[in-house]
């Protein structure tokens, strides 16, 4: 038998959490010969709440799942993590400027970092979920000095899944006949879809929708704010799809991308497509063997490129604004 991998989740008694656990539990995350061990923290007046997930995880007789720990303290539920999946974080309230959600998310990305550094496995893949998650992401990396910055991840996997959705409908077409499709930027209303690479059944998917309205007033908007479409609709916030945005994030990162296809994550930049190094910034991304690689030599249009400058501009400011806050 296998050893189990230790998953430690954050956030655990949250929204998403409860979508997140069961998956991860039932084989879908890693895959249906790998057993987990749950690791997850939670602040402390949350802990009883993530007590009851635990119980109801328990319930559930996974065959997979063996054990669940749950802790309030970050370098303990890091200690021996082999994937973290860092879901809690502060969000935005009523009045907040954008400078104290980035002061309270540094108060917890940090200390997770820097636990990440302290006691992690030396295999850690970590992905942030948490808003706002690309520069939450560069908070923990930039404390974890000893951790390959590669291992650092933040999601747009939901993007990258709301954008293959939208165009399907609009193609006519299943899902799994779309390639390419690539989320640039930032996880936020600035991210850019991008159908121009991308293809339906080996023909490029721009030519064959060839409705340039629909893809500026209908598709790239409806992406960007579809979040708060849920919102509006369900009276709270997406948490099901977010969660399976998550664990095919780790999926493609652990098991690969198709033969002639990539996905979208939110991964430290190289300088590639002029995207300044060390933001942490989602490109189109090839996985092999556990790691991942930018995929490069795609030409870029002029409509593409200004889109993805000015997402890209969103994160170097708010790299800049954790900088000023002493955060990194
Ligand atoms: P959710 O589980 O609904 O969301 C958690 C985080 O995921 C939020 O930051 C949210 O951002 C983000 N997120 C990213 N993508 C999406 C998406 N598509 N849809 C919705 N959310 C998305 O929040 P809850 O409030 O239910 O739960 C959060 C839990 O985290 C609580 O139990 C809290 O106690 C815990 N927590 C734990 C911490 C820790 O372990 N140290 C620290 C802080 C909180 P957004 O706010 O922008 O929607």
């Amino acid at each position: 038998t296998r050893t189990p991998v230790n998953v430690t989740v954050t956030g655990a008694a949250g929204q998403i959490g409860y979508a997140l656990l069961f998956r991860i539990a039932s084989g879908q995350l890693l895959g249906a010969d790998v057993p987990v061990r749950l690791r997850l923290l939670e602040i402390p007046q949350a802990v009883k709440a993530a007590e009851g997930t635990a119980m109801e995880l328990e319930d559930a007789a996974f065959p997979l799942l063996s054990g669940i720990d749950i802790f309030d303290d970050a370098a303990r539920a890091f200690d021996g993590a082999n994937v973290a999946l860092l879901v809690g974080a502060r969000p935005r309230t009523k009045g907040m400027e954008r400078g104290d959600l980035l002061e309270a998310n540094g108060g917890i990305f940090k200390p997770q970092g820097e636990a990440i550094n302290a006691g992690a496995a030396d295999d850690i893949k970590v992905l942030v979920v948490g808003n706002p998650a690309n520069t939450n992401a560069l908070i923990a990396q930039q404390h974890a000095p000893d951790v390959p910055a590669a291992r650092f991840t933040a999601m747009t996997r939901l993007d990258h899944n709301r954008a293959l959705a939208q165009l399907s409908k609009k193609a006519g077409v299943s899902v799994s006949e779309i390639r390419k499709l690539t989320i640039w930027g930032n996880h936020s209303a600035t991210q850019y879809p991008d159908i121009f690479r991308a293809e339906i059944a080996g023909k490029s998917a721009a030519e064959t929708v060839n409705d340039q309205a629909w893809l500026e007033d209908d598709f790239i908007p409806t992406v960007a704010k579809r979040g708060a479409a849920i919102i509006e609709a369900r009276g709270a916030s997406s948490a099901a799809s977010a969660a399976s945005a998550a664990i095919d994030h780790v999926h493609t990162w652990v098991n690969g991308t198709a033969e002639g296809d990539w996905t979208s994550m939110a991964v430290v930049s190289d300088g590639s497509y002029g995207v300044p190094e060390g933001l942490i910034s989602s490109f189109p991304v090839t996985t092999s063997g556990g790691e991942w690689s930018i995929v490069q030599g795609l030409e870029i249009d002029d409509f593409s490129r200004a889109r993805i400058d000015a997402s890209v501009g969103e994160l170097a400011e708010e790299r800049d604004a954790v900088r000023k806050l002493g955060l990194i």
